[in-house]
């Protein structure tokens, strides 16, 4: 499995076989961002440090703006909407998205720090 497979699936950076996230439903409000302490495989942490996952902020921007460049597209050239209608369907769809993007940009950011490890299993 590919780094970029792992973190399409939200796997663990190390062994790429856990969850990183509780929940595998992004719309369960409560616990949507709810992550365990450790992977269930291999025991990796995953609150590396306190505010860890703040930086993940710089991950999950690229993100919007990938979108947001998408949609524009789509939307303004392809289906010539009215700028107005626009901007509203633009921030609705990304508050939408709001949960998923979260998610992805945490993926990014622990992949980024945690280097794979193929035998990386608790034993
Ligand atoms: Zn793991």
């Amino acid at each position: 499995m590919s780094k970029l497979y792992s973190v399409l699936r939200l796997k663990c950076p190390r062994c790429r076989k856990g969850n990183l996230f509780s929940k595998p439903n992004p719309y369960s409000f409560k616990d949507s961002l709810d992550m365990p302490d450790n992977c269930p495989v291999c025991g990796q942490d995953f609150k590396i440090e306190p505010g860890f996952y703040i930086g993940a902020l710089w991950t999950s921007f690229p993100i919007v703006i990938f979108i947001m460049t998408l949609l524009s597209v789509l939307l303004l050239v392809y289906f010539k909407m009215e700028l107005n209608l626009f901007f509203v369907a633009l921030t609705l769809i990304l508050f939408l998205l709001q949960p998923i993007i979260i998610r992805y940009g945490r993926a990014i950011w622990i992949h980024v720090f945690v280097d794979y490890d193929s035998d990386a299993e608790i034993k």
